[in-house]
């Protein structure tokens, strides 16, 4: 059986690994002239992480990430509102963008992927599976879905980088009355940032003079980083369907979310692998995948309802003192409850599970 994958970010290079697992024959089509990943970190939740132990990936994951995460959140003038222990790589997994998707780049050999593709249309694909992992703007989705809703602006714009460093710190995120902070600290001293402001889009704002007032490392993060990326987001409203025919929509193509949860890039890593064990039963990729992203899209809107969006000083002071109040555990509970997905059970199209 032979999948065609469109598009080379952390959700196509996942699937092809996945779907080769299972015995596919795989070739990936990225328009961009290099396979590589901008942006700054992200951390690979334990949801997340069992799919790159699913792919046979984890170790080398482990290996570029952070070996102990603690942090906690914070308020703008840096006191901690919950602070939790340090957990180990088994759990989360907090590392660049790039290196992660360079470890799901070296697991494919050179010979599948190609470069300088820009797909057009699902006909010019020559495959049994076709792998819609082209992004928030997919063509094929498009294509597929014509009268589905398209990418909508989520009121919120985010700046981000890589400061050089070293540094030693933890990982935090600080609410403050519009905005949101984060830092995430690599194992090598560098650390990952963003900060993120409700505004209308493409406005014309500078990031410095919004949180250069922000508690230490903020400022210092963000005047010592060499190039800072803007990016305002984009939300997809909720499919009717992730299939179509033989063709798979997979990762932002599916199910663009809001970053508030840090779960975007994880849910392209679990369709991957659901996608594969599912070998080509689509009704079945779409019956696991839909409900279970749809629902941390929903939960992702919520999280900045309660977090970046809030502003009158009582509901701030309320927010505050809530996170105070409640055991760490509880107070980061939104962040968590998406933690305990498993790797489905493998079928065959007969119905017995493969052993
Ligand atoms: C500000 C911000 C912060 C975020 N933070 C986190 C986080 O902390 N944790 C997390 O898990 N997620 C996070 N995310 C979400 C995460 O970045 C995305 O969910 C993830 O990168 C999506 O990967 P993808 O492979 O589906 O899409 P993309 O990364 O967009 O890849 C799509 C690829 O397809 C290619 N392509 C497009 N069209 C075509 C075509 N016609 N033919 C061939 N190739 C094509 C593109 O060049 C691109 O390489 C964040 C997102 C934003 C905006």
């Amino acid at each position: 059986m032979k999948a065609i994958v469109v598009g080379g970010g952390i959700g196509g290079l996942a699937a092809a690994v996945s779907l080769r697992r299972v015995g596919w024959e795989v070739q990936v089509l990225e328009r961009a002239a290099e396979f590589g990943e901008v942006g700054a970190g992200l951390g690979v939740m334990p949801n997340a992480v069992r799919a790159l132990e699913w792919m046979g990936v984890a170790d080398e994951a482990r290996k570029l990430g952070t070996s102990r995460v603690s942090g906690g959140i914070k308020a703008s003038d840096g006191r901690w509102l919950t602070h939790l222990p340090g957990v180990g790589q088994e759990k989360i997994i907090a590392m660049h963008r790039a290196d992660l998707h360079g470890v799901l780049l070296r697991a494919l050999p050179p010979e599948i992927l190609f470069n300088n593709v820009e797909v057009t249309g699902v006909e010019e694909l020559d495959a049994d599976l076709v792998v819609a992992a082209d992004g928030i703007n997919s063509r094929l989705r498009a294509e597929l879905l014509p009268d589905a809703p398209g990418p909508v602006y989520a009121g919120a714009t985010a700046w981000r980088g890589v400061a050089p460093g070293p540094f030693d710190l933890e990982i935090s995120q600080t609410f403050g009355p519009g905005g949101e902070a984060g830092v995430l600290p690599l194992a090598d001293g560098r650390v990952c940032w963003y900060v993120s402001a409700v505004a209308p889009a493409g406005a014309d704002l500078d990031p410095v003079e919004l949180f250069g007032g922000w508690h230490e490392p903020i400022p210092t993060l963000m005047a010592t980083t060499p190039e800072i990326l803007r990016h305002d987001i984009h939300e997809l409203p909720p499919l009717p369907t992730f299939v179509s025919g033989r063709v798979a929509l997979l990762g932002d193509a599916a199910h663009a979310m809001v970053p508030y949860l840090g779960q975007g890039a994880c849910m392209a890593l679990e369709d991957a692998v659901t996608l594969a064990v599912c070998d080509g039963d689509l009704a079945r990729y779409d019956a696991l995948r839909r409900p279970r992203t749809q629902s941390v899209w929903r939960s992702s809107k919520t999280a900045g309802k309660f977090g970046i969006e809030m502003r009158s000083p009582i509901a701030l002071a309320l927010r505050s003192f809530a996170l105070r109040a409640l055991p760490p555990s509880v107070a980061v509970r939104g962040m968590t409850r998406f933690s305990s997905w498993e790797v489905p059970e493998k079928f065959t199209r007969t119905g017995r599970i493969h052993q």
